[in-house]
C-alpha cells in the first residue's frame, strides 16, 4: 500500500485554495493514488451545519476535518484539504494528529483576495452582512513554517500545482 498523506491548504478566503487543490488532485490521480478532496464549504454543509463562525466553532469544525483526514490518511489515501483554518493551534493539532501532514500556505494579499471575490463574500462582509468574516472581522494567523508557500498573485495555477508536486517528491510521498 502506498503511504498516505494529507496536503492541507490554508489561506484567506479567495486566496486560491480550492482551485489549486483541484489542480493538484488531477495531477495526483495520474499516479495511481487514491485521492480524496475535502473542501471547507462542502464539509461544513455536510458535517458541520450546526456550527457558526465563532472562534470556538471554527476550532470544532477544524477538529472534525482533522479526524476525517487522519482516518483517510491512515488508509493510504492522498487527502487534499482546502480549509481557511485561520488558527495556528488548529493546524498544529492537525500536524500532530495526522503525522503525514504537508502544510501548504496559499498566500495572497488581502487586497487581491477582495478583488477576486468569486463568491461575493468580501463584498457582503465589508457591507457588514457577514459577521466574523476571516480576513475582515476575524483574524487569520499566517503559518510560520509550512512545507510549501505558493503566492497565487505571482504564480499561475499550473506553477503553483507544480511547486506542490515537487514538494511531495522531495518529502518522499511521490515517486
Ligand atoms: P479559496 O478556495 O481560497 O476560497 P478559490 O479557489 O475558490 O479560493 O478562488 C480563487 C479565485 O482566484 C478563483 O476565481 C481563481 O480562478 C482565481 N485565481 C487567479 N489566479 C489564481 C492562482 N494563481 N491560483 C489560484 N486561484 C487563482
Amino acid at each position: 500500500m502506498k503511504k498516505g498523506f494529507t496536503l492541507w491548504f490554508t489561506g484567506l478566503p479567495s486566496s486560491g485554495k480550492s482551485t489549486i487543490a483541484d489542480a493538484v488532485a488531477q495531477e495526483l490521480k495520474k499516479s495511481n493514488l487514491q485521492v480524496e478532496r475535502l473542501d471547507g464549504d462542502a464539509f461544513r454543509k455536510t458535517f458541520s451545519s450546526d456550527l457558526s463562525f465563532s472562534a470556538e466553532d471554527i476550532k470544532k469544525n477544524n477538529e472534525r476535518v482533522i479526524s476525517v483526514s487522519k482516518s483517510l490518511t491512515e488508509k493510504g489515501m492522498a487527502v487534499l484539504v482546502s480549509l481557511i483554518s485561520p488558527y495556528r493551534q488548529s493546524r498544529e493539532n492537525a500536524r500532530k494528529e495526522i503525522g503525514d501532514f504537508v502544510e501548504v500556505y496559499v498566500k495572497c494579499p488581502l487586497e487581491e483576495c477582495k478583488k477576486r471575490d468569486p463568491k461575493g463574500n468580501y463584498k457582503k462582509a465589508l457591507a457588514g452582512e457577514i459577521p466574523n468574516f476571516i480576513g475582515i472581522s476575524s483574524p487569520y494567523e499566517e503559518p510560520e513554517s509550512p512545507e510549501v508557500i505558493i503566492e497565487t498573485d505571482k504564480e499561475d495555477v499550473a506553477q503553483c500545482a507544480q511547486k506542490i508536486i515537487a514538494t511531495l517528491k522531495k518529502l518522499g510521498y511521490l515517486g
